[in-house]
């Protein structure tokens, strides 16, 4: 029995309890848990967040209160965002003295976070897929003058098709059209600058809907990379690169990423956020409307030439680099074998088979890590750290 079924203390517990069964753990926040959970009628499967509100030592009652004011204010913002195909549904809500309730669609296929992990790095081609749509949510939520503010592969669910939702509206605000924030709140390695600033002066003007552009830059940037544009072993050091926005394509992911890709991030990731890219910009950007695939495909003998043409080209261009190409000696192997490509998958593959997971949650385990060490003493770390439980490396 669930400590919440224990306490059925009021009204909206036990209807909660009356209409579903709940089941295993799918995540965790700080004050919440999240569960699958069954219509004991329909049986059909939801996710329920179930938001602990009962005074502990932990907490003192001006937190809870503090808890129980979000809570609603995120039902609030739900509730309003209700109906956009890329944002989760919130199906039921209900309340007692102790817990909130809220049942949603369940997304079988997790997180877009540990997608990315057990993928390591996304294509081009998937990565617009996710990015339209992620954009198209904020620029609906920008449209009604909601800022996310915690936007993470963490809070972007897939559905049974990979289509993403996102969720976690926590954090969500609507604000007046000039209205700016001042709350620092997110998480770290997706902060855009200008919250970071409002922590640091208490004069600051503030920040706005932008913050999330800048999050959905970071997010891009991981999808390509593996690991995140802003990341160090210190915080403090984290969110100095943060404001100054210094960030590199150096790691050899980027090496077969398009200059257009590229130059969107750069425009998305930006430090004033008045030059930053709105959501229609990014939208509008080339990486956007380039290879458009139609459904149904009408092969003209036009086509079908031009298709030749291009084949034979793309063949004499693969020939003419295969005969540029550097040979692969064994001194090239010894002294840099991450700049060899099959043998920096196979380091991946490696690698990820030895920890279990590349990109970690939280902020003291990160792929990144690993590049920042040389190529040498990364296999070494590897072999040394092998008969490691998994929880130990970092
Ligand atoms: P928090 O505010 O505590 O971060 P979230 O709403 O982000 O809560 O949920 C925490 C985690 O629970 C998510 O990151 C995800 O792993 C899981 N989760 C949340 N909603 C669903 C859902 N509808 N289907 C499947 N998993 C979910
Ligand atoms: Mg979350």
């Amino acid at each position: 029995m669930t400590k919440e079924e224990e306490n059925p203390d009021c009204v909206g517990a036990q209807e909660f309890y009356a209409k579903y069964e709940t089941k295993e753990i799918l995540g965790r926040g700080v004050s919440s848990v999240v569960r699958r959970c069954i219509n004991k009628r329909t049986s059909q499967e939801y996710a329920v967040k179930i938001i602990d509100i009962t005074p502990s030592d932990k907490t003192t009652p001006q937190e809870i209160e503090e808890i129980r004011e979000a809570t609603v204010k995120e039902i609030d913002i739900l509730k309003k965002v209700c109906g956009q195909e890329n944002i989760i549904q919130l199906k039921d809500c209900y309340e007692s003295k102790a817990f909130f309730f809220l049942v949603f669609d369940l997304m079988k296929r997790g997180e877009l976070f540990d997608y990315l992990t057990e993928k390591v790095t996304l294509s081009e081609k998937e990565t617009r897929k996710i990015m339209r749509a992620l954009l198209e949510v904020v620029q609906f939520l920008h449209n009604q003058n909601i800022v996310h503010r915690d936007l993470k592969p963490e809070n972007i669910l897939l559905d049974d098709e990979m289509n993403i939702k996102l969720t976690d509206f926590g954090f969500a605000v609507q604000i007046q059209p000039e209205q700016k924030l001042k709350e620092v709140c997110g998480t770290p390695g997706y902060l855009a600058p200008e919250i970071i600033e409002c922590s640091m002066d208490g004069g600051h003007a503030g920040y706005t809907t932008a913050v999330d552009i800048w999050s959905s830059g970071v997010i891009m940037y991981t999808l390509l990379a593996g690991s995140p544009p802003f990341w160090h072993r210190k915080q403090m050091l984290m969110l100095r690169t943060i404001l100054s926005g210094s960030y590199d394509f150096s790691s050899p992911e980027w090496e077969d990423r398009s200059d257009t890709v590229k130059d969107l991030i750069s425009r998305m990731l930006v430090v004033d956020p008045k030059q930053r890219y709105t959501a229609t910009d990014v939208l509008n950007h080339s990486f956007f409307s380039q290879y458009v695939v139609h459904e149904v495909r009408q092969f003209s003998p036009y086509r079908r030439f031009k298709v030749i043409c291009m084949t034979v080209l793309a063949t004499m261009r693969i020939y003419c680099n295969y005969r540029r190409a550097k040979p692969v000696t064994k001194e090239v192997i010894k002294s840099d074998p991450y700049s060899v490509k099959p043998i920096r998958k196979l380091i991946d593959a490696c690698a990820f088979k030895i920890y279990g997971h590349w990109v970690k949650k939280g902020q003291t385990q990160n792929r990144a890590a690993l590049f920042e060490n040389t190529p040498k003493a990364i296999l070494l770390s590897m072999v040394a750290e092998a008969d490691e439980p998994v929880h130990h490396i970092w």
